[in-house]
């Protein structure tokens, strides 16, 4: 994996987080206070607008890079968080152009892993790691016997969507929904949401057999 592909990943999570600004500006107003769109538009084109910065680095080198600078922009209780993913992913992203999906996905879990301890929660909390959790541990699971992309990413697109759906009907333990409590029932997670997207923007490059960049 290039910085090249990383940018085109960026973009395309950039357009999904814009395409979805209804459902996640009404999330967070509804569980939140209805800052999460307002950060992560604003994290994404700070990603974006890297180009140069990111040019010629290595898929580690660029992820840490990422990590750092949204440190800097995505502000809220989700920006240390999910810099710290980046940042922790990057530690552990294997060094091949083309790595085998078992060693993507040791990377993948070292971020989710950091977001956890991090953010001192678990799963059924109703945070993004509702969605970042069994992500993992499916792609832990089908890259041991997977060799391509095109072979997982279907299965991880379903699992981000499931582990979306699963916080609607859960009250939060950990943020800033955790005061509502029962009220917080019937609503989904604004951060999971923005996670499903995130994970099936990049996915969905992964299958576009007209994707020119690795
Ligand atoms: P804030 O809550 O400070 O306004 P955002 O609105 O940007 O920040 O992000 C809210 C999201 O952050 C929540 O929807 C949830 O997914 C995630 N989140 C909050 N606290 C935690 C935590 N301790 N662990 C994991 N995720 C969390
Ligand atoms: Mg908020």
């Amino acid at each position: 994996m290039t910085s090249a592909f990383i940018l085109q990943a960026a973009n395309a999570i950039q357009q999904s987080i814009l395409a979805n600004e209804d459902s996640l500006e009404s999330l967070d107003r509804a569980i939140g206070d209805g800052d999460h769109y307002i950060n992560m538009k604003r994290g994404a084109q700070a990603i974006v607008g890297m180009q140069a910065e990111l040019a010629g680095l290595t898929a580690s080198q660029a992820l840490n890079k990422i990590g750092l600078k949204l440190l800097g922009t995505l502000g809220g209780a989700s920006g240390p968080l999910m810099a710290s993913f980046f940042i922790s992913m990057a530690k552990q992203w294997p060094t091949a152009d083309n790595p085998a999906l078992s060693h993507a996905a040791v990377a993948f879990d070292a971020g989710v892993q950091a977001v956890m301890q991090r953010g001192k929660a678990g799963l059924g909390e109703k945070t993004m790691l509702d969605v970042l959790i069994p992500v993992s541990q499916q792609f832990l699971r089908l890259s041991k016997q997977a060799t391509e992309w095109q072979q997982i990413c279907p299965a991880l697109i379903e699992t981000a969507e499931q582990g979306l759906l699963s916080t609607k009907n859960l009250i939060a333990t950990k943020g800033r929904a955790a005061g509502l409590g029962e009220r917080a029932i019937g609503h989904l997670d604004p951060g999971a949401k923005s996670c499903q997207l995130m994970i099936s923007a990049v996915c969905q490059l992964l299958l576009d057999p007209e994707r020119p960049l690795n």
